[in-house]
């Protein structure tokens, strides 16, 4: 089930004033480095156009319902299918789709998710199902990263931006710190972490007997190589912030310095929980 408050907001009245005017394209890019937020506003827009209510889209309504639990039948969702590519087989059902009217609305959802997987062949087939605009069909692509799409299909398509700037520099100094594009989306809401390093730095700067529960369960939580690159990413960065309002400047510098080494281990393939001890026991 899609959830509409993912929506990203100035995405969204972009998207409704093309829609007031009659302007809304025939293909769209959308940029999201997390996916989650492009992915909602595609389903959003798929509901404003079916929608029955009164403050459409409501997202409430028997037609929005259909469309967020995937069950309409003039709406198309094209995803990895834990895959590590989109290969010319998902994409060849969307072109026999082209040719038919809506069933219900006035027009057709094509969604692609993580289309910068998308294979040369699929995306040669995509080429031509954006070349043929004889139907009634907007067809969203979305990708965590323009650079991934063929230049071919990127000319075709309207791109919708979906980063902010708090989140494109996030964006650029994980990927500044080794995470490549995949773990970065992959990656998701890391509040959660955040939160547990928050814990961590702080009960490892007050020599506090927690730190090493804490390691446990932050080894719990980071089971991924990118969210385990984030934790290292994240401690870092609290020192380099040093957060602490009452911190002891030196003690900080040596817990930068011991991270910098424990992150070396991490990257040497040495196993993440270790490395989380090593620091710990280290630290004293
Ligand atoms: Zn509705």
């Amino acid at each position: 089930m899609i959830d509409l408050k993912n929506i990203g907001k100035t995405q969204v009245d972009f998207l409704r004033d093309a829609y007031n005017h009659d302007k809304i394209a025939h293909s769209y890019l959308f940029i999201d480095p997390m996916q989650e937020k492009g992915l909602a506003t595609a389903y959003w827009l798929a509901c404003l156009f079916n929608c029955t209510g009164t403050n459409k889209p409501d997202g409430t309504c028997n037609e929005c319902q259909r469309i967020l639990s995937g069950n309409h039948p003039d709406v198309f969702l094209v995803k990895l299918e834990g895959k590590q590519t989109l290969s010319i087989d998902q994409v060849r059902p969307l072109k026999e789709e082209l040719s038919k009217s809506p069933v219900e609305g006035t027009r057709r959802f094509f969604f692609i998710e993580n289309a910068d997987k998308l294979t040369l062949a699929a995306n040669n087939a995509l080429l031509n199902l954006l070349e043929e605009p004889v139907a009634p069909v907007v067809t969203i692509l979305i990708a965590n990263n323009a650079n991934q799409i063929l230049p071919t299909v990127r000319s075709r398509t309207q791109i919708v931006n979906f980063y902010d700037e708090k989140e494109d520099s996030r964006y650029s100094k994980l990927l500044e710190f080794g995470l490549n594009s995949d773990e970065i989306a992959d990656l998701g809401d890391t509040s959660n972490l955040e939160q547990e390093c928050k814990y961590l730095y702080q009960e490892l700067l007050e020599n506090s007997d927690m730190a090493i529960v804490r390691v446990h369960k932050l080894a719990g939580l980071a089971n991924k190589p990118g969210s385990q690159k984030f934790v290292f990413y994240q401690l870092k960065q609290f020192a380099l912030d040093k957060i602490d309002k009452y911190i002891n400047l030196e003690k900080n510098a040596q817990l930068l310095q011991l991270l910098m080494d424990c992150d070396k281990m991490r990257a040497s393939n040495v196993n993440f929980h270790n490395c989380l001890d090593y620091l710990v026991l280290k630290f004293e």
